[in-house]
């Protein structure tokens, strides 16, 4: 379990408060099948207030490095997490005007009391993360091109020699 950062999220935004931090990258568990290191940080800010329709809102701000397996080589990239998010929490999802629904700028929620920030902040790293990393080339020995001479066999050794 990740140790959670509960909120009142109506209070939270009424009193415009907010939550600033550094998170340990391995704290967060439901990511972690996602990456290749769990070492560091992400920095986190979190900022109440109340929208248009008297709605709480929070920003999430989420900045930090992660390292993602590549899908090709099963290498880690370091992808830079940059996360700017607008919350906005709605009782009733019916109430969600076409425009609003079309709003990129916002993400709507259904209206919650206690909420766990971490499980916010996870969220947010799941909907952010490329679903099938890449490196833009890998360092195998596949990408060499011109001798035609490398057969599967070496390049599956070099693999394993990477691996151990
Ligand atoms: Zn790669």
């Amino acid at each position: 379990m990740s140790q959670g950062i509960v909120i009142n999220s109506l209070s939270f935004a009424r009193e415009t408060g907010s939550l600033q931090g550094d998170l340990p990258i391995a704290s967060l568990t439901r990511i972690q099948d996602k990456l290749v290191d769990s070492a560091g940080c992400l920095s986190y800010r979190v900022v109440g207030g109340v929208g248009s329709r008297n709605r709480p809102q929070l920003m999430l701000q989420l900045d930090g490095v992660l390292s993602v397996c590549c899908q090709r080589c099963l290498e880690g990239i370091d992808y830079p997490l940059e996360v700017r998010s607008l919350l906005e929490f709605v009782d009733d999802e019916d109430d969600l005007t076409q425009e609003e629904i079309e709003d990129d700028s916002r993400d709507f929620l259904p209206a919650q009391g206690e909420i766990d920030i971490v499980a916010l902040i996870e969220d947010e790293i799941i909907l952010n993360l490329p679903s099938a990393p890449r490196h833009e080339s890998c360092a195998l020995p596949e990408t060499v091109q011109g001798t035609g001479k490398i057969s599967p066999f070496s390049m599956l050794k070099d693999v394993r020699v990477k691996a151990e």
